[in-house]
């Protein structure tokens, strides 16, 4: 009775206000009056979203590829008005069906355009690292339909690149995934060998060939069933190489988890 008192008081006041993770004004969390949590979107407690950008930030449920995810052609051209469907395994894309990606499977939170970009480019580009919780808090949603692992890693940068950004932004969801599951995170299991030119703006087999042995895993690697985790899916090879090289140290499985697909190949 009491602390229902206080907690309504506070409402009044805005005592008890709360910052919203993406757009940053402080807003009232929904009443617990009706006895709904106030944390019941996305990014829960580690990153509340304000009532306007809960609705920017819904996921991605259309007809998708089930290699590699890309959404069908009818669902790119209407949007995301498609009903949800389970993907159907054998609608495979034309690159799919032509390359088999590596990984055993894959899940994404959403499509990389409007606010899911804009979070995700802060975040790599303005270092926004505060934007972690509610990305990595994407990246627990579009999890639940994978197998439990016995690791978490996120696709390595090399050291010179890191060296120059200070971070690694998909280490950081990683981390934050980590933080949300208490999942083993294990970045030493993949090291990044060789740099090469930067991945935007290159063609599909560019980017191929361009990543093609520039990861080495570790023999620790060994029997784990693993998920693989990135900010974006472009072509996949990045993450195709990376999942190879996983597999070639003796890895079990390897599922690729990002926040992020692009709705074409690149
Ligand atoms: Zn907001
Ligand atoms: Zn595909």
């Amino acid at each position: 009775m009491i602390p229902g008192l206080l907690r309504r008081w506070g409402h009044i006041l805005g005592l008890s206000q709360t910052r919203c993770a993406h757009c940053l004004r402080p807003f009232l969390p929904a009443g617990d009056a009706l006895g709904a949590s106030a944390n019941d979107d996305v990014a829960g407690a580690a990153a509340p979203l304000c009532p306007a950008c809960r609705t920017l930030f819904s996921p991605y449920r259309g007809p998708r590829c089930p290699r590699c995810g890309l959404p069908t052609a009818e669902a790119r051209a209407s949007g995301q008005a498609v009903a949800l469907s389970r993907p159907d395994p054998e609608s495979r894309c034309g690159q799919c069906l032509n390359d088999d990606p590596p990984w055993d499977s894959l899940a994404y939170y959403g499509l990389y355009c409007d606010a899911l970009r804009d979070a995700l480019l802060r975040l790599k580009f303005d270092g926004e690292l505060s934007l972690a919780p509610l990305l990595g808090a994407c990246l627990l949603e579009a999890s639940r339909c994978l197998p439990s692992p016995d690791a978490l890693l996120a696709v390595p940068q090399h050291p010179a690149h890191l060296r120059r950004r200070g971070f690694n932004q998909a280490h950081e969801l990683a981390k934050a995934l980590h933080c949300l599951t208490g999942l083993p995170l294990r970045p030493e299991l993949l090291r990044r060998t060789k740099t090469g030119p930067p991945q935007a703006g290159l063609s599909a087999t560019l980017r191929r060939r361009n990543v093609l042995d520039s990861f080495q895993a570790a023999p620790q690697a060994h029997g784990l069933r693993l998920w693989l985790i990135d900010d974006v899916m472009t072509t996949g090879s990045t993450l195709a190489a990376a999942c190879l090289a996983l597999r070639s140290a003796g890895a079990l499985q390897v599922r690729a988890l990002f926040v992020a697909r692009t709705p074409r190949h690149g």
